[in-house]
């Protein structure tokens, strides 16, 4: 009997290309086209990626044989899902797998940025000593704003609170009851910008959260304000970031995701010293790239083996 054949476009662990790797025909081939996707995806029964492959509805399209679609991640916003579910395929992800990874480069950065690490090491890779150049602020005692109280932003939250943070949060769609048992104070948007001193966003990239954080919402931010933005690009409008950052209402951000990535050299958020920026890394350690790999491919053996999803993101006929 013929396999069922599994298509693998982006790179993820072996310990998950071994959970399938015996029981079906997997093919690894990262770097396709969307053209060179429409062309082999009819062949197959499921595909597996990573943030890398956009799986469009002209992809979808063609799919005929295709089951199920795994994101070794959490975002599925590089899959049309829509599509997906009216052609009756499946979407799945690995929604903790990469948590601590995220929550701990949202913390980096929130370091990196308050304590100007990455200007220091330039600086002394130069062979300059300036201490008087990079002094920064505590953590301790300062107001945290978390927007979205979700996996990530939870953690995060647990991390200030360890540090001596205060959090405050915003979240419309979590119970407050579990921010409170948590020791987040859950409050509307625009109180959250006026108060917080680090503001660090954990929110998915929807309609209602595109551009979320533009001109306006930087003015009734208070002035000297530090961004810190691990979740989604196309969440805060990167020009307006930029001006804020220019005009010292700002005074730091980091950022590790970006409206179009990669990034054009060109980007408004390159070429300041008050922008770190990492290229979409939050989730890359090697522990994350385990977990996701592991928990996607077993749902994908799962399902072509007639069984359920655990992590399923659509409901398809
Ligand atoms: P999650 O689903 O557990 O939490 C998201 C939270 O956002 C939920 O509590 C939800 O209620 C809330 N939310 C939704 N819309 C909102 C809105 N309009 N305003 C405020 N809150 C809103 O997801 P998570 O695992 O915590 O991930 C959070 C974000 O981090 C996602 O965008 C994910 O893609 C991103 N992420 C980035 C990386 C990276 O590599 N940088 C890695 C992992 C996750």
């Amino acid at each position: 009997m013929n396999k069922l054949k599994i298509l693998i476009s982006d790179k993820i662990s072996e310990k998950g290309i071994d959970i399938i790797r015996t029981l079906f025909q997997v093919d690894i081939k990262p770097g396709l086209t969307e053209t060179e996707l429409i062309d082999i995806i009819k062949n197959y029964d499921a595909l597996i990626v990573r943030s890398e492959t956009n799986v469009t509805s002209n992809i979808i399209h063609v799919a005929n044989r295709l089951k199920i679609i795994g994101r070794a991640g959490v975002g599925v916003d590089n899959i049309d899902v829509g599509a997906a579910t009216k052609k009756g395929i499946i979407v799945v992800n690995s929604p903790e797998g990469n948590t601590i990874a995220a929550a701990e480069h949202s913390f980096a950065m929130m370091l990196a940025i308050t304590r100007n690490i990455p200007n220091a090491h330039n600086s002394i890779q130069k062979g300059e000593w300036n201490r008087g150049l990079f002094t920064g602020i505590e953590l301790y005692g300062k107001t945290l704003g978390v927007v979205g109280l979700g996996k990530i932003g939870q953690r995060v939250s647990k991390y200030a609170l360890g540090m001596g943070m205060n959090v405050i949060g915003y979240d419309p769609y979590i119970n407050s009851g579990l921010s409170t048992k948590v020791g987040i104070n859950t409050i509307k948007l625009d109180e959250l910008l006026r108060n917080a001193d680090i503001i660090t966003f954990h929110i998915p990239l929807t309609n209602e959260t595109t551009n979320l954080i533009d001109k306006k919402k930087f003015n009734i931010m208070k002035t000297g304000v530090f961004i810190v933005n691990c979740a989604r690009g196309g969440i805060i409008v990167e020009k307006d970031l930029r001006d804020a950052v220019v005009n010292g209402k700002v005074s730091g951000a980091a950022v590790d995701v970006f409206s179009n990535e990669p990034i054009k050299k060109d980007n408004v958020l390159l070429g300041l010293d008050r922008i770190i920026t990492t290229p979409h890394i939050g989730a890359a350690t090697k522990e994350a790239k385990i977990n996701v790999a592991i928990d996607v491919a077993e749902q994908v053996r799962d399902v072509l083996l007639g069984g359920v999803a655990r992590s399923a993101v659509n409901t398809p006929n």
